[in-house]
């Protein structure tokens, strides 16, 4: 192989929310988001991961490693606070955090509120963070918190996945939220026409790969294209200007 043909691209696409480390080629893919120019966020599940992410994307000109403990894994995990106290001050992303009140971890709820508190806090003291945060069925929850622990000059929120209402949005644009959109959710049509709604200048794309199938296959990052080329329709512009927006809008969040 050439050295041009493994040089990194300039950016052209956005992966704001991937889980790198749960596919079993890791490092190609690391490999792929530089070489096709795809900025890339890797989110960790617990802050345990995240050292050793950190290593493996030390080198990389597009990934980027977000420091998480989900909340999905609060239930068991609570303690990981403590390492993610310890590793906050080296890390400027966060996630994958947040709340999630289906019935599968609704036992855990207080749980997880007692430690997205914590999160935004230490986040709000520090300041500077950018966090990619999940919200199934505690959309409201998520941003009372937000309101009430970490001043939007204090850190920046980009809520992952969002499947609240219409008033919801409303209410997280006015707290400065981003929404980073995946191919699942323009799907149906009444989050089509919510994703139409959103504020051009907020919006990010994502994958959430593994967790998303294309076919029978793991979704990866390079697949944010279709995701792209489909968020372009929902907001009838050339794919082209709608790739342009969403790295100027990435620019402005990391200014
Ligand atoms: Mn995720």
């Amino acid at each position: 192989m050439t050295q041009d043909s493994t040089a990194p691209s300039p950016l052209r696409w956005i992966d704001f929310h991937c889980h790198l480390d749960l596919y079993p080629n890791h490092v190609a893919l690391i490999g792929d988001c530089d070489r096709l120019g795809i900025a890339t966020l890797t989110v960790t599940t617990t802050p345990k991961a995240w050292p050793r992410n950190r290593e493996l994307a030390s080198r990389s000109k597009h990934v980027r490693v977000a420091l998480g403990l989900h909340p999905q894994l609060v239930g068991e995990r609570a303690g990981e606070i403590r390492e993610f106290e310890q590793y906050l001050p080296a890390s400027r992303y966060v996630g994958e955090v947040g709340l999630d009140a289906g019935p599968q971890y609704y036992g855990s709820f207080n749980k997880q509120k007692d430690v997205f508190r914590r999160v935004l806090e230490l986040c709000g003291s520090q300041g500077g963070k950018i966090l990619t945060v999940h919200s199934v069925r505690a959309v409201g929850h998520v941003l009372d918190m937000v309101e009430a622990h970490l001043p939007p000059d204090r850190g920046r929120i980009v809520l992952h996945w969002f499947t609240g209402t219409r008033a919801q949005a409303a209410r997280a644009v006015k707290l400065g939220c981003y929404f980073s959109i995946n191919g699942r959710m323009l799907e149906k049509p009444a989050h089509r026409a919510l994703v139409k709604e959103f504020p051009l200048e907020r919006l990010l794309t994502e994958t959430d790969g593994p967790f998303v199938k294309v076919g029978v296959r793991s979704i990866v990052p390079s697949d944010v294209r279709d995701t792209v080329a489909n968020l372009a329709l929902v907001r009838e512009l050339p794919g082209e200007e709608m790739a342009r927006t969403l790295i100027g809008n990435l620019r402005e969040l990391l200014s």
